[in-house]
């Protein structure tokens, strides 16, 4: 009963998934058409109106991969891997985009060994999601403090805390659900992908922000001890 109630709920959260997406990938494709229907009523390409349309088709491209991410092949490979090293790399990954936009990564990583059973890059891409967010947050620059440390015995916490505009507290709950942005060009997939990864590694993902003082995400998972 339990089995068929969750697969019912996953269902529905698959079919709103696709509703969404694909009112999200019409709307670029309405545009796009538009524009090439009056580009060949008037024989003239209008400079303006074609990088109108290269911004729709990258619109719909991040959409897109961004779906791609959940869409794993079932059998996904999880190996053994030192948090500390897995965000440590994403950390330099992103050192150069944070250094454009005057933000500074700190780090504080425990001296303990930090091994978990995770899936590297899914792991990697919720860490780019999670700095990337904090970097956006941050439009005339500041710092991200971000810390790996040991709870008790088996639990790992990764806290990440930016200084920037915050969340508005009505839509704290709203985070997470597909297209929830506060961003001009955000797709609001970020956090709801992060989630879903992060759920799939039987961890947790909490947020908490206050407008203009900044916010941090904690991401908890399991630690692998022998
Ligand atoms: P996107 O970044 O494409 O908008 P996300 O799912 O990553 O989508 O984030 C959803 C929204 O949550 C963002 O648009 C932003 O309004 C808010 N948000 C997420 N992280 C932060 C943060 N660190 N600081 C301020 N707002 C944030
Ligand atoms: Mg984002």
């Amino acid at each position: 009963m339990d089995e068929l109630l969750r697969r019912s709920e996953k269902l529905n959260t698959v079919g709103q998934l696709a509703a969404g997406v694909a009112h999200e990938i019409r709307n670029p494709l309405t545009t796009l058409r538009g524009f090439l229907q009056l580009q060949q009523q008037t024989q003239k390409l209008n400079v303006g109106h074609v990088d109108l349309m290269l911004s729709e088709l990258d619109r719909i491209n991040l959409i897109v991969s961004e779906f791609l991410i959940l869409a794993k092949p079932q059998a996904s490979k999880f190996e053994l891997k030192d948090v500390r090293y897995v965000l440590g790399d994403v950390v330099s990954l992103l050192d150069s985009q944070a250094h454009l936009c005057n933000v500074v990564f700190n780090t504080d990583f425990t001296q303990e060994e930090c091994e978990i059973a995770c899936e590297e890059n899914q792991l990697k891409q919720v860490f780019i999601n999670v700095l990337k967010n904090a970097i956006e947050a941050m439009p005339r620059g500041g710092e991200v403090n971000i810390v790996v440390e040991k709870r008790k015995r088996d639990t790992i916490a990764v806290s990440i805390t930016d200084q920037g505009v915050g969340i508005p507290e009505e839509m704290i709950p709203k985070l997470g659900d597909p297209f929830v942005t506060g961003k001009e060009t955000g797709t609001g997939l970020g956090i709801m992908v992060s989630q879903r990864i992060i759920q799939s590694h039987q961890g947790t993902m909490d947020i908490t922000s206050k407008v203009d003082v900044g916010t941090t995400v904690v991401i908890t998972l399991p630690a692998v001890t022998e």
